[in-house]
């Protein structure tokens, strides 16, 4: 067993609202923080600290860092890594934590900067960014290299050293295209973390549908070289294209492949039992189906049909499962109501707001307070557009200063 580690960032509330045709509220934002920070997921990349609409988002999940309501989970922002941005980012949101970004391929420094920026130009623009980030006293700091994979070696060797030199704290290597295949993302973040010797963030596309075996080849090829890992996830998979690495898949490779399980360690507190709840709730936010063979949490994934199958099943599990349903957080029956249903939204008035709350067990001290937790549900959901699930409706009664600050927008 390695003494180094493999720490999940989730970035499904940066990676995976950037999905094309497809978003989360703020308020579904904040529930998947506290989703990933229950499961015990390391770190979740919340946002956008200079884009106008994020602010009060990002403000209002600092106050619940603050208040110990997100916690342990580290929250960071995503900033491009230039000096104005983390200027701008300090001066807008409380954000503790950034991962500055730029790109490093020949590629991209030509086809984006268009002949105005040299690659030497690129290292001074990060530099001086993880100066001024250090400056300002941020806890930590992350260099991403985006386009990593379409970079050569000795340059992004330089970049990486540079960052760190500069006192970065990770190195996130983007593949952006999902160009590497598992093989030669090994050998390349073998390469750079033993000549750079700093943890290794593994930010990987699934273009070519080989997400999930890159991610774990790059951590494992981070933690061969003596470097802690950090795999980039999103809930579901969503994503950019054809998405990011998926966070449950993501843990099952890790926990129950040959070559990992037992040899490489997972950070210790990931609570796998929360895959079913946490994949349900993101494929309600982004109106998106589990596909039915996912990983895990598909429909299909422990359902055997075929006579050998189902017969082997049935004699013992361990014959055509590698893990069992329970460690996900399924097999618990779930209510649905197939009866009368009083919905609390937009419209509604507090006699049904009342019953609503009523099953939920949740009481009000006067009308007032009844009242006011009213007004933000209604709120709620002209901003979700989708009926409050549960968790929400009591996120709302729980932490009613903190969801007004989060539905509050002014452009
Ligand atoms: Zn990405």
């Amino acid at each position: 067993m390695k003494n180094n580690k493999i720490y999940i960032i989730d970035v499904t509330n940066r990676d995976g609202v950037q999905t094309a045709k497809l978003g989360l509220a703020k308020l579904q934002k904040t529930m998947i923080n506290i989703f990933l920070n229950d499961m015990g997921i390391y770190g979740s990349e919340f946002g956008f600290p200079v884009t106008r609409h994020e602010t009060n988002y990002l403000n209002a999940n600092m106050e619940l860092v603050k208040t110990g309501v997100l916690k342990p989970i580290i929250l960071n922002g995503w900033v491009r890594a230039i000096k104005e941005d983390v200027k701008k980012a300090c001066e807008m949101t409380n954000v503790e934590n950034l991962n500055l970004s730029i790109s490093t391929s020949e590629q991209m420094t030509n086809g984006k900067f268009l002949g105005n920026k040299t690659r030497d130009d690129i290292l001074l623009l990060m530099t001086d960014a993880v100066d001024f980030a250090r400056k300002k006293k941020l806890k930590i700091v992350g260099v991403n290299a985006e386009d990593a994979s379409r970079t050569d070696m000795p340059y992004l060797i330089k970049f990486a050293k540079a960052a760190k030199d500069h006192g970065a704290d990770r190195i996130r290597y983007c593949d952006t295209l999902g160009y590497d295949d598992p093989f030669t993302i090994y050998k390349r973040i073998k390469i750079l973390a033993s000549e750079v010797k700093l943890p290794i963030e593994l930010h990987c596309h699934n273009d070519l549908g080989m997400v999930i075996a890159c991610s774990v080849a790059g951590a494992k090829a981070a933690i061969d070289a003596g470097c802690d890992a950090y795999i980039n996830t999103t809930v579901n998979g969503m994503g950019e294209r054809a998405g990011n690495a998926d966070l449950v898949s993501i843990i099952l490779a890790i926990k129950y492949s040959s070559g990992f399980s037992g040899k490489y360690q997972l950070d210790e507190r990931v609570k796998l039992n929360h895959a079913w709840k946490i994949g349900k709730y993101a494929s309600y936010a982004f109106k998106v189906p589990i596909p039915i063979n996912h990983p895990g949490i598909g429909t299909n994934a422990f359902a055997h049909e075929s006579g050998i199958h189902a017969d082997g099943a049935l004699k013992d599990r361990r014959n055509y499962e590698l893990y069992d349903f329970e460690e996900l957080g399924r097999g618990e029956p779930e209510l649905i109501e197939t009866g009368r249903q009083i919905i609390a939204g937009e419209y509604s008035g507090i006699k049904g707001f009342r019953n609503v709350y009523d099953k939920l067990e949740i009481k009000f001290k006067d009308d007032k307070e009844a009242a006011n937790i009213l007004e933000l549900v209604r709120y709620a959901n002209v901003h979700t557009q989708q009926p409050l699930t549960h968790d929400e409706l009591r996120f709302i009664a729980k932490y009613p200063e903190i969801a007004r600050k989060i539905f509050t927008m002014t452009p």
